[in-house]
């Protein structure tokens, strides 16, 4: 239970995360909001619990992690969420991209290929009052039964963009998804102007685990 607690050193720690982030550039104040609002120690194991704030990446078992902070606020500006957007998260992981997507007021939906993180997810977002609609299975194929979405975030790195999940974007709706090879990807965002017609925006490099599955890497 003590690690649920939200104390005032880690309301003053989160303060300081969002001046660093400021300080690497981002602006989006309704983002900067949100980071500020969600305790990213939630969603840490306690042996790690005194690096939460800090702007990396950690291990939240099977492999995986929980996103750098500078990586969840650049692909969460992109996307420019508004209130009642219907959102679909590739890679669930621990679960804080989408509380951050929650707090800004949109509907989530949040995929996960590894059922033990899927499992351990869906039991901890409710405890901390985050509602989304957790889904195990390949993101990589989107959820066609939920389609269209006016938001689509991946938040592993992919080999190129998934034909499936440009199908399931709504008319303006927008994609954000890093893309490259297994070490280092270049962020996309995709925004589909009419039915036939995608804008391609391209911007820094990151460096994610890779996206599995059929039109992932194998
Ligand atoms: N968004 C997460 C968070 O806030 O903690 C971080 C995601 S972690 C960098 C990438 C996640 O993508 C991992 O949990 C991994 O299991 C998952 N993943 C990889 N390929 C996937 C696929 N095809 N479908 C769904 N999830 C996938």
């Amino acid at each position: 239970m003590l690690r649920l607690e939200d104390s005032y050193l880690h309301k003053g720690q989160r303060r300081g995360l969002i001046r660093t982030l400021r300080e690497k550039g981002i602006r989006d104040e309704v983002v900067l909001d949100a980071i500020n609002q969600i305790p990213r120690h939630f969603f840490f194991d306690s042996a790690l619990l005194s690096h939460a704030y800090e702007d990396k990446a950690f291990p939240i078992g099977e492999g995986q992690t929980i996103s750098q902070p500078y990586t969840v606020a650049f692909q969460t500006s992109l996307l420019e969420i508004q209130p009642g957007d219907q959102v679909l998260e590739i890679g669930t992981g621990s679960g804080y991209q989408a509380g951050i997507l929650y707090c800004m007021g949109a509907k989530v939906h949040t995929i996960e290929y590894n059922k033990v993180l899927y499992e351990r997810t869906r039991r901890f977002l409710p405890k901390i009052g985050v509602q989304v609609q957790h889904y195990w299975g390949d993101g990589s194929l989107g959820l066609p039964e939920k389609a269209p979405f006016d938001k689509i975030i991946v938040t592993a790195g992919a080999p190129l963009v998934p034909k499936a999940l440009l199908a399931q974007l709504s008319i303006g709706g927008r994609m954000v998804i890093p893309v490259g090879d297994r070490k280092t990807q270049q962020m996309l965002r995709l925004t589909r102007q009419t039915d036939k017609k995608i804008l391609r925006e391209n911007f820094d490099n990151f460096s994610f685990v890779p996206l599995l599955g059929d039109e992932g890497w194998e």
